[in-house]
């Protein structure tokens, strides 16, 4: 009797990330020259959506692995990049545009990839051009391991808050420096881009804001994409329908 083999499994997709290829390229401290062209060549091929997210997925998780393991080369010293930190006046809010439970350590990785890597590789100050093709470095640590998280806070469902950055420290977040430098960014853990956060929510960041930073006024409360036009974050309802109450909710 012939036996049939069975059919190859298709691959869904065009590309293919090789593990083995970019865990030897992640031992070279310029590991993002090559990454970022790459990222950015293949996100450009795919018209998907599920197979962009699919990509920048398969990318976050092995970068996260990487820094787990400490298999990737990173700067050991560097320069003080919270310098030009100054006093705290605004408050940023942002959403992980994903559903709630979202992951520390993959927040951590997915900051570096995607503000770290590609500032290092092309920096915007002319002063920093020297950055380029060296070993990245933020300065922030957390539990003895650098830390590239662009947050201050992250507010779970449940009202709870996770500290990621000291409010001495400058977040890499509002994708503009001068309000990095005297902003603390505060990101909601769900997906907010077609839905408005909960009373309870609300509350609860209101709640936050009015504790830990008083002296903020309420016209400088802002979402991402007040400080970054280009990004919808923390949502397309923010502006028109939940900033209001927010801002209601602290007075
Ligand atoms: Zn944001």
């Amino acid at each position: 009797m012939k036996i049939k083999t069975p059919p190859m499994p298709k691959n869904r997709y065009k590309w293919k990330f090789d593990e083995q290829y970019w865990e030897r390229v992640a031992q070279q401290p310029d590991w993002y020259m090559q990454l970022v062209p790459y990222v950015k060549k293949t996100q450009e091929s795919i018209s998907n959506v599920d197979e962009l997210a699919n990509f920048r997925k398969t990318i976050g998780h092995f970068f996260q692995k990487l820094l787990a393991e400490e298999k990737l080369a990173l700067a050991s010293e560097g320069p003080d990049l919270d310098a030009q930190r100054e006093p705290v006046s605004s408050v940023v809010i942002h959403h992980t545009s994903s559903a709630p439970g979202y992951s520390i350590d993959y927040m951590n990785a997915v900051h570096l990839l995607n503000i770290y890597a590609p500032y290092y590789f092309q920096p915007t100050v002319p002063e920093e051009m020297e950055l380029r093709g060296k070993p990245i470095w933020s300065g922030h640590f957390k539990n003895g391991k650098q830390n590239f998280i662009g947050y201050h806070w992250l507010m779970r469902m449940d009202g709870s808050l996770e500290h990621l950055l000291d409010d001495n420290q400058i977040g890499w977040h509002a994708g503009n420096w001068s309000v990095n430098k005297r902003s603390v960014a505060i990101c909601l853990d769900n997906n907010y881009e077609k839905m408005c956060p909960s009373e309870q929510t609300l509350e609860a960041l209101a709640t936050h804001i009015r504790k830990k930073y008083p002296e903020v006024k309420s016209e400088n409360i802002m979402g991402h994409c007040e400080s970054s036009p280009g990004t919808i974050c923390p949502g397309v309802h923010f502006l028109e329908e939940w900033k209001p109450k927010l801002i209601e909710y602290l007075k």
